[in-house]
């Protein structure tokens, strides 16, 4: 069920429907969960956009995993330092800044990201929990000592975006990047969390996730059968269309903003 008026993907007028406002105006406890596009208003393209430019002629699911850093850290480390200066020049976008509002709103809020730009709490998000980690937490591979990046925007390097992985002040080891790879496991506590969070959450909202990654995929299956109200934001179908009880279509930059000023 699309609850708003839609024309070539995008919001053109919102008349959700009742029932899903009146969902959100009683929810006592809302579970958030946000994938990559949540920040494709912010200018931060999603792996399922082709790496374009300098990185056109690489693959995002194949850069991002530990074995293509062992292979080649400088290589992995300057696409992160390239992605981490993107996001530092970025900005949050009405998406963000409507959910950090609609935590104003409700009793209890959890907001669950897969996203490792950290634009939620730069939009006024408070214990965001990130289950794929951040791109500014970088760690050692060997012995997890935190490395702590220079401050400000790093810039492109004369020699292009090659960039040796610093090494760790602990071990001498070589430093990572904070996120979590394809072939790594989320972080159980959080991945917990997510799951008992949306359990026993009135409403699950689900944005700008395909479905196709991770916990998004098996999160609001599990809350459909624990008998919860799930809410879907995406600009176009998702793999999670068959679960969710709404499925709205448009820009979360326009969608949650309409949604939050007809329900409060
Ligand atoms: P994904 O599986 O979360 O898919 C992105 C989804 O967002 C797609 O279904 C797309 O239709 C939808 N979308 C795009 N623009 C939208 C908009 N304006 N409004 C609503 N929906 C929109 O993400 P992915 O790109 O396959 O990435 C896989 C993983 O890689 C992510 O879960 C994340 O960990 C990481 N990643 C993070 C960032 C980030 O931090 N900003 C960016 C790219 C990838
Ligand atoms: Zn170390």
């Amino acid at each position: 069920m699309c609850g708003a008026k839609c024309q070539g993907g995008t919001l053109v007028s919102a008349d959700f429907d009742p029932v899903l406002i009146a969902a959100l105006q009683s929810a006592r406890r809302i579970t958030v969960l946000t994938g990559a596009g949540v920040s494709a208003e912010s200018g931060i393209p999603t792996f399922r956009d082709a790496l374009t430019g300098l990185w056109q002629n690489f693959d995002a699911h194949t850069l991002a995993t530990a074995d293509a850093f062992l292979g080649d850290p400088s290589l992995v480390w300057g696409w992160y330092e390239w992605r981490r200066s993107q996001v530092l020049a970025a900005q949050p976008n009405a998406a963000h800044r409507a959910l950090a509002e609609l935590a104003r709103r409700v009793p209890q809020l959890s907001l669950f990201t897969q996203n490792v730009d950290n634009l939620h709490e730069r939009a006024g998000s408070v214990d965001v929990q990130h289950l794929h980690g951040s791109l500014h937490h970088p760690r050692c591979f060997d012995c997890a000592h935190p490395f702590v990046l220079p401050d400000g925007i790093p810039e492109e390097p004369a020699g292009g975006w090659r960039v040796p992985a610093p090494k760790c002040q602990a071990c001498g080891g070589l430093v990572r990047p904070g996120v979590v790879w394809f072939d790594e496991y989320l972080p159980a506590d959080i991945l917990d969390g997510a799951f008992n969070s949306s359990r026993s959450s009135d409403l699950l909202i689900v944005v700008g996730c395909s479905g196709k990654v991770d916990p998004a995929a098996r999160l609001p299956r599990d809350a459909k059968k624990a008998g919860r109200k799930v809410i879907q934001i995406n600009l176009v179908e998702s793999a999670l269309d068959g679960v969710c009880t709404w499925n709205l279509r448009g820009r979360a930059g326009e969608l949650l903003p309409e949604l939050i000023r007809q329900a409060f």
